[in-house]
């Protein structure tokens, strides 16, 4: 497996391959521009292309954008489906243009709306987004902890979004491992790893699997909560990513840590060096 992290932007485009490189990563994860606000991304040409020349010389990839924080496809403000959709439409040209494999984010949640109403906002969304957003680069849906509404929680959710946009192959899945687990999907151990891909199998494809997040969970399974720990400290601990990182259906994805951190500052080469550490080879 590829271990990566995501990694800061701040100081310019390149400065995400150097902490990279400081912190022994394969392959990184970026944010295009500040995850809390709604701003416009602005890289300069000559950024884009300093990024590209420090990621080959550096041996650094596939890059993966997150979107930003804010996005709910599935509100009932339409103000905030719209700043998302010309969010995400803008994010997945940047997406291209990074030469980056793809763009992760969360779809939303329906909060306190019908479900139905939720997803038919999700759908008509994503369709906007597909449709106006030129370029190759796939949307990332990620699985997420299922609190608050969430979608993405089932399997079942990411499948209705992919079944109903005709199973566009610009869809495709990060599974997120604190996530899953706190979803209730058991993945500690081979066997649990192997039921649970079957059921993402039977629902969504597992060819639709592209990236992973490796992250523990501060909560229980099937807590639904959302804390991401540091590799072998959460829920999910060494053993559990032993067999994440070793199993036969995940070992070909490159996984992205989005840890807190030994010393709260995010993923760093302690975390990196555990998974490192708990491959069979
Ligand atoms: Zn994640
Ligand atoms: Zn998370």
């Amino acid at each position: 497996m590829r271990f990566g992290a995501h990694v800061s932007i701040a100081g310019g485009l390149e400065k995400a391959i150097e902490r990279g490189l400081e912190i022994g990563a394969d392959c990184l994860q970026i944010f295009v521009a500040a995850p809390q606000r709604w701003l416009e991304v602005r890289h300069s040409d000559a950024a884009v292309q300093r990024f590209k020349e420090a990621r080959t010389s550096a041996g650094i990839g596939p890059i993966l954008v997150h979107g930003p924080y804010l996005i709910n496809l599935a509100s009932a403000n339409p103000d905030l489906r719209r700043r998302s959709v010309e969010a995400l439409v803008s994010q997945l040209s940047w997406t291209d243009r990074l030469e980056a494999m793809g763009l992760v984010f969360h779809v939303g949640s329906f909060g306190e709306e019908a479900r139905e109403i939720g997803m038919q906002r999700a759908v008509d969304c994503l369709r906007e987004i597909l449709e106006r957003a030129e370029g190759r680069a796939p949307l990332l849906l990620e699985t997420t902890a299922g609190g608050g509404n969430s979608i993405g929680g089932r399997f079942e959710d990411l499948a209705e979004l992919i079944e109903r946009l005709d199973g566009t192959p610009r869809l495709q899945v990060c599974l997120d491992t604190c996530h899953v687990f706190a979803a209730g999907y058991p993945f500690t151990t081979p066997e649990e790893i192997s039921a649970t891909l079957a059921e993402f199998d039977r629902h969504i494809g597992l060819d639709r699997l592209t990236a992973l997040h490796l992250n523990d969970s501060q909560g229980k399974l099937g807590s639904k909560r959302d804390r991401h720990a540091n590799i072998g400290d959460g829920f999910i601990r060494r053993e559990g990513f032993h067999a994440i990182v070793n199993h036969p259906l995940l070992r070909h994805l490159p996984g992205f840590l989005e840890v807190p951190g030994l010393d709260g500052s995010g993923p760093d080469a302690e975390n990196i060096r555990r998974l490192r550490g708990l491959c069979d080879g």
